[in-house]
């Protein structure tokens, strides 16, 4: 333990060379061999792959499932032919927001991955996801054309006890690498809820009713694209549509890591 304490201040003394960048990169070269980073998926150290670190191990690359076309064309979900141009929930179910979309189906891997990234303070997960994000909905919400990323926001109590927004943290990462400025002060959590797997689709939209307030009373942004990790049923993504449309954003659409089957 001590060797490590001590390793550890020497990359940190390293890392502060200030302008010697070669002792920088010699720094994260010993702190990667150090502490390996882990696999998103299972948690395991990362291997090499044709010389470079790899991003998630092929075990867990190979459980991923992407959501693929036909998609529905207002939550984004993966959907059966025959539904059309909407999956069975949004054909019964308005929704405030515009459009969505999502990078994975909800499987096991995802599940403890996202369960890790939020719980045990895995936050290096986010830049991750972030990537995966631009890769698989970057041009969609290019398309767009926000005017601003808005992560989903944790009722102040859960911030503090969990020490950071997991969303937020990945719209940060997502906002610098698609150029789209992030906001991330303009909805706030004001009321505590509770956790809504415990509810169904009806008790999840009135234990979200007036949940999210907007700080400003008049928004100067058109479109806005709301991230968060799990789309479930919507009714987050509604929530929040609503607050900000009633402070005059016209456009509201958002992305996540994830979605579920729906009901
Ligand atoms: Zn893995
Ligand atoms: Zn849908």
């Amino acid at each position: 333990m001590q060797t490590l304490k001590y390793g550890y201040m020497t990359l940190a003394w390293i890392e502060q060379g200030g302008q010697m960048g070669k002792l920088r990169n010699i720094g994260r070269i010993l702190a990667d061999a150090v502490f390996p980073p882990a696999c998103p998926g299972c948690g395991q150290p990362l291997g090499y792959k044709e010389g470079a670190r790899e991003q998630i191990c092929g075990a867990c690359a190979s459980k991923l499932i992407y959501i693929h076309e036909p998609r529905c064309l207002k939550c984004g979900k993966e959907i059966e032919k025959e539904e059309a141009q909407y999956c069975y929930d949004c054909q019964k179910q308005e929704h405030r927001f515009v459009q969505g979309t999502a990078v994975y189906a909800y499987t096991d891997v995802v599940q403890h991955s996202i369960y890790r990234f939020k719980y045990q303070n895995k936050r290096e997960y986010a830049a991750f996801y972030a990537k995966e994000i631009r890769k698989q909905c970057g041009p969609q919400m290019k398309r767009w054309h926000p005017d601003a990323i808005v992560p989903v926001p944790l009722h102040i109590s859960k911030y503090r006890k969990r020490g950071y927004n997991q969303s937020e943290l990945i719209a940060e990462i997502l906002s610098a690498i698609l150029e789209i400025p992030m906001d991330n002060r303009l909805l706030v959590r004001s009321r505590k809820t509770i956790p809504m797997k415990e509810l169904n689709n009806e008790e999840r939209v009135k234990n979200l009713e007036n949940a999210f307030i907007c700080t400003q009373n008049v928004v100067k942004y058109n479109k806005v694209i709301l991230v968060d990790d799990i789309y479930t049923t919507g009714s987050t993504m509604d929530a929040c549509a609503k607050a900000l449309m009633d402070a005059g954003v016209q456009e509201v659409y958002y992305v996540v890591l994830s979605i579920g089957k729906g009901f």
